[in-house]
């Protein structure tokens, strides 16, 4: 079930930005970074996909590769809800990220199954090595509702930066040790959306909800009923 419902997030968020002119291409490829996000649900299906689709070890090879230089201090229902109660932005310190390990020859080793925060991650324009993207606010805050619903499909699991939470799903020697760098995912705190943008993610947002699985839509589902 969650399974299904996490690929109708993705399909729905594609259907919604596939308005936006974005100049990313194949080959395109200096936003793969090490400061990817998921939950276990999305860290499976890698898994998943690595144990038919690569070398034996192939996986484990590459999370090994390198430590990630970012873990974010906080989730997305984390930081929305902390938005919410009127809380000040955390200051994150700047670091700088390394390339993703999954990154060969400038294509994504692991594109069928890349996480959400790939997949919504997008640009007006080229961006330039090291340089930030030009992202729309209103694709922002799409991509953050979307960010939200899939964290809460996976809510008191674990949470963080892509290689953690594959290398604790993993097991292994080092999973106890990077275990204390994952956050539990948390259930939806509401939406932290400007009025402005409202409209525009709200469309995004009833598409999902109105969506059937089975015998119920997806709003029914994620609200437990
Ligand atoms: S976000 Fe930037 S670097 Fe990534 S594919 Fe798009 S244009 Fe290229
Ligand atoms: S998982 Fe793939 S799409 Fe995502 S950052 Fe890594 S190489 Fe890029």
């Amino acid at each position: 079930m969650k399974e299904t419902i996490l690929d109708h997030i993705y399909l729905a968020f594609s259907r919604w930005s596939s308005a936006a002119n974005f100049a990313c291409r194949p080959g395109c490829a200096s936003c793969c970074t090490d400061n990817v996000t998921l939950t276990v649900l999305e860290a499976g299906r890698i898994a998943s996909y690595c144990h038919s689709e690569k070398p034996p070890d192939w996986l484990i090879g590459k999370i090994s590769l390198r430590e990630p230089a970012v873990r974010p201090s906080q989730t997305t229902n984390e930081y929305v809800e902390a938005i919410l109660a009127g809380e000040k932005e955390p200051q994150e310190p700047q670091k700088v990220c390394g390339s993703c390990v999954f990154l060969e020859s400038g294509l994504c080793s692991i594109y069928p199954v890349r996480p959400f925060s790939c997949r919504c991650f997008a640009s007006t324009t080229v961006c330039r090595p090291r340089g930030s993207a030009t992202v729309p606010d209103t694709h922002l805050y799409g991509a953050m509702a979307a960010m939200q619903l899939i964290e809460h499909l996976g809510q008191f699991d674990s949470w963080g930066n892509m290689t953690d939470v594959l290398a604790v799903t993993l097991g292994g020697d080092r999973a106890e040790a990077l275990r204390q760098h994952l956050r539990l995912a948390r259930p939806l705190p509401g939406f932290a959306i400007p009025e402005e943008h409202a409209d525009s993610v709200t469309r995004l947002l009833q598409m999902l909800f109105t969506t059937r699985v089975g015998t119920k839509t997806i709003e029914q589902i994620l609200n437990g009923r």
